[in-house]
């Protein structure tokens, strides 16, 4: 099958991957130029988010492990590191050694310069750059290609890989086909990130959170990612509205803000690392779950990575579920390998059941950690998303002494169970309580 990939940052860049791997030919077309070849600062206008803090969750991790062993090499061989989030989990109990549970430490810059390498020199893919795709041609009820200002580039299938704007409602909309709303949610969050440089090959402190250290806390967060090498990047996030830490755009600032928030001191302690980058500021985009992915209208024409759903970034979901998505995408053409009307229902049926769960809990731990922001009370007593008469703070505090919950828990936030799926059985509320009477003092902080 002859395919079209309309931007080739990584939902674009991880769909060639799946698809050539099955025989398809891929045209990756790019509005950006290509990638520098020196990892570092690599501004692109179309994608702020770039350099800020990200992490690839399990999802992610045991993808790479298990379908692409060879780019997870490469990564390894460019610095990333492999973290076994096991060593997070509380002490006391049984062990708790869950292989799935890994993280990959890498700056997304470096992360996307080696998965660009790595697909470029596939057989069966051709990445093309300052080629913005504008429309599509649709013949009836299928897509035949897309357009390039007056050019049109045939393909039997397209995927909407443009990010966060999500093109296709647009093209679309120009080929008088229309579409239902889009579900969006906003998503009250300022990002501000800065990168550092350890002085000491030692980790100056746990990652608590077994992929990073620090925490979501009353009016803030405050998280630390590990890169590749000995570089790691402090994400503070806050209200937009919140006009006092404003002043994070200050790189003093922000490296003292960051400094008094728990965990992170020892990282940021004189001598113990040097900043590497200035302070990025942004504010983040709405949870979004697009009409064009679950509801495809047209056969052969289906959204992947941000251009599909987009989920609060506070949980660093959104590469692993591209990967994910377009994985699965690649194999639901061999099911379905006529461009028809059975193929456009079940990609929107891959859709629904691998993005639609992840957007619905983003949307939900964003309102509750809103509206206690915003009202000044504990995040840790808002509800703990699908556990009825749990808070957030209470599910924390047993996982923190309980290797069962934390484990049900952590498995959840590293997007391999859904939350809806996970805590769906009444035995995980149970041993909450029972963990909760057991424990001497809650830890600060939620984690949910
Ligand atoms: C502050 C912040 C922090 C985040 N942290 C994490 C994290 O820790 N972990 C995580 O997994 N995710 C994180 N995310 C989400 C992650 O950045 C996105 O999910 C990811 O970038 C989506 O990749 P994408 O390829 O879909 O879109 P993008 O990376 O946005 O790329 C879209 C590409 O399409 C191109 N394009 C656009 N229009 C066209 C067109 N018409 N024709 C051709 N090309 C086009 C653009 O030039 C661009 O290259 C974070 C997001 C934010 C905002």
């Amino acid at each position: 099958m002859r395919v079209v990939v309309a931007g080739g940052s990584v939902a674009g860049l991880a769909a060639a991957l799946a698809l050539a791997a099955r025989g398809h030919r891929v045209d990756v077309l790019e509005a950006a130029p290509p990638p520098p070849k020196e990892p570092g600062e690599w501004r692109r206008a179309a994608v702020p988010q770039a350099l800020h803090a990200h992490t690839f969750t399990s999802l992610g991790t045991c993808l790479l492990r298990d379908r692409v062993p060879e780019l997870l090499h490469e990564l390894l061989a460019a610095g990333a590191t492999l973290l076994d989030l096991n060593a997070a989990a509380p002490r006391g109990g049984p062990p708790v050694a869950d292989p799935d549970l890994i993280g990959l430490a890498c700056r997304r810059t470096v992360f996307e310069q080696v998965l660009y390498r790595h697909v470029t020199a596939r057989p069966g893919v051709r990445v093309r750059h300052g080629r913005p795709v504008t429309g599509v041609v649709v013949d009836g009820e299928r897509v035949r290609g897309v357009r390039l200002g007056g050019e049109e580039v045939r393909a039997d299938l397209v995927v909407d890989a443009t990010g966060r704007r999500g093109a296709a409602r647009g093209w679309l909309a120009a080929a008088g086909i229309p579409l239902p709303a889009d579900r969006v949610e906003r998503s009250a969050i300022t990002s501000f990130s800065r990168l550092y440089r350890r002085n000491s090959a030692r980790l100056p402190g746990p990652l608590n959170r077994g992929n990073a250290a620090g925490g979501i806390w009353d009016g803030y967060a405050a998280v630390l990612h590990l890169g590749d090498g000995a570089t790691f990047t402090v994400a503070l996030g806050t209200l937009p509205a919140d006009r006092t830490l404003g002043r994070l755009r200050d790189a003093e600032d922000f490296t003292r803000a960051a400094a008094a928030s728990p965990f992170l001191g020892p990282w940021l302690a004189p001598g113990a690392a040097e900043p590497v980058s200035p302070v990025h500021a942004l504010t983040c985009p709405p949870n979004v779950l697009r009409a064009a992915a679950v509801h495809p209208p047209v056969a052969g024409l289906y959204p992947v990575g941000d251009a599909a759903a987009v989920t609060d970034p506070i949980f660093g979901r959104g590469m692993s579920l591209a990967f994910s998505h377009a994985f699965a995408l690649a194999g639901l053409l061999d099911a379905h390998p006529a461009v028809d009307a059975a193929q456009r229902a079940a990609a929107g049926r891959l859709a629904e059941t691998t993005l639609r769960p992840w957007f619905e809990h983003a949307a939900a731990a964003d309102r509750s950690r809103t509206a206690a922001w915003t009202a000044g009370t504990p995040a840790a007593g808002s509800p703990a998303f699908g556990l009825p008469g749990v808070t957030a703070g209470e599910l924390a505090a047993a996982a923190a002494v309980d290797g069962t919950v934390w484990r049900t828990l952590t498995r959840t936030l590293m997007s391999l169970d859904t939350p809806q799926q996970a805590f769906a059985a009444d035995a995980l509320a149970a041993r909450v309580r029972a963990a909760l009477s057991s424990r001497e003092r809650p830890p600060a902080g939620a984690r949910t």
